[in-house]
């Protein structure tokens, strides 16, 4: 499992997908410049979705650890939650590995330094993904300014509620602490790091037991590197994937352009070729979805659109290639209305709940052979 991570394909980082848009600290690196970059955003959101959640949007992106080892970073912090985890009276912790010194490697000093919040953020974003009480920010001794700048984005990140009791208002507690090494190498090795942390000399200790079993004062620990954990919560704000089209996009076209073109031009085609197409929508959840053989020859515009069987809709195209479970696809589109449906009127109320249970059966397996949509439908809109 351990290279079981998404394949993709490279089609140039874009701007607007950037993460660390403050390299060399050119804006402001204090909280009010961060969260004009995006940071803190929803983040109780991500919280209030619990650990099984954001460890598995983790390893749905295949992020890997970027301290040098590659390891996956969602299995790694899955390695805290072992079955019964509640049962250990152990506090635990998530250490941050900032002793930066592979020769030539200067990547995370310029996240310390300009977007010490990403940083922040993504230990309480991590540390709920591990239920963890506290992380402990290891910075190499030379990073003088780096170590006052994410000082002052802890201290910032309290003032504002962030961290602390209630973190966000989520009902967890978390802390964060800054420990600055005096420039060893070795510091950097995570168990010579831990020893350091406890005021030891930082030499290494023996793997196993690796440090989720036995880490820092000899509690379930996890060490991850400063720009591994600094994308978290960007991932878990974006979602894992990266949609169904090399390039997810919005534009503006022109009426009853081919919805083929459409998707070739602007979105540089369907993820892993056209025949990897299942089907599209091809005007948001309230119109239905067409097969690949009329998604080749349709037009975008209303009567086109309307002769397949379907509609423009808003014109949002949705596309799902092969890799999807077009059921539960459709399933997850009747828990939306389901849980949208405001009450008011009978046939939206009871309709969309017994569609969603009809939905629900299909995806597990347990729908009847005959047992339709259309027969709620009609009894609904009787
Ligand atoms: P590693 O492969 O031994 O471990 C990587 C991580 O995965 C560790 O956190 C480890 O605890 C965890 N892990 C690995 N196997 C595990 C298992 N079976 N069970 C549970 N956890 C497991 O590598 P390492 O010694 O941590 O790092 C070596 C890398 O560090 C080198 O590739 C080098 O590039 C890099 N490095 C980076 C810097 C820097 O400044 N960024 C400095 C020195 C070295």
């Amino acid at each position: 499992t351990v290279t079981d991570t998404p394949v993709r394909r490279y089609g140039g980082l874009k701007d607007q997908d950037r993460i660390f848009t403050n390299a060399y600290c050119r804006h402001d690196h204090g909280i009010k410049g961060a969260q004009s970059r995006g940071d803190w955003h929803k983040t109780k959101d991500i919280l209030l979705k619990g650990d099984a959640w954001i460890i598995q949007t983790i390893k749905d992106s295949g992020l890997r650890g970027r301290g040098g080892a590659g390891f996956p970073s969602g299995l790694k912090w899955s390695f805290m939650n072992k079955p019964n985890w509640q049962a250990d009276p152990r506090p635990r912790y998530l250490v941050i590995n900032a002793d930066e010194g592979e020769p030539g490697t200067c990547k995370d000093r310029e996240i310390l330094r300009g977007d010490p919040h990403k940083l922040i953020e993504g230990c309480l974003v991590a540390g709920r993904a591990m239920n963890a009480s506290a992380a402990y920010i290891y910075i190499r001794g030379e990073f003088y300014q780096e170590a006052s700048h994410v000082q002052q984005a802890i201290n910032e990140a309290y003032a504002a509620g962030f961290l602390g009791k209630n973190a966000c208002g989520s009902g967890y507690d978390f802390d964060v602490y800054v420990h600055r090494g005096a420039g060893a190498y070795i510091c950097g090795e995570e168990t010579a790091l831990i020893e350091s942390i406890e005021g030891k000399q930082g030499k290494p200790r023996l793997k196993p037991p690796f440090p989720a079993d036995v880490g820092l004062f000899g509690c379930p620990t996890t060490v991850a590197n400063v720009e591994t954990v600094a994308v978290a919560p960007t991932i878990c704000r974006r979602g894992s994937a990266c949609g169904h089209v090399n390039n997810p996009c919005v534009v503006e076209e022109e009426m009853s352009i081919p919805l083929k073109e459409l998707i070739e031009r602007h979105c540089g085609g369907v993820r892993g070729g056209w025949d990897n197409l299942l089907g599209i929508i091809p005007g948001g959840s309230s119109v239905p979805v067409i097969p690949k053989d009329v998604c080749a020859e349709v037009l975008m515009d209303y009567d086109s659109l309307k002769d397949a069987q379907t509609g423009l809709g808003t014109g949002a195209v949705i596309v799902m290639d092969k890799s999807t479970d077009i059921v539960s696809a459709i399933a997850r589109f009747a828990d939306f209305y389901k849980h949208e449906s405001c009450g008011q009127c009978t046939p939206c109320r009871e309709g969309t709940t017994w569609m969603k249970k009809t939905m629900d059966r299909m995806v597990e397996g347990r729908a009847h052979e005959r047992e339709m949509l259309l027969e709620w439908y009609s009894v609904s809109t009787a």
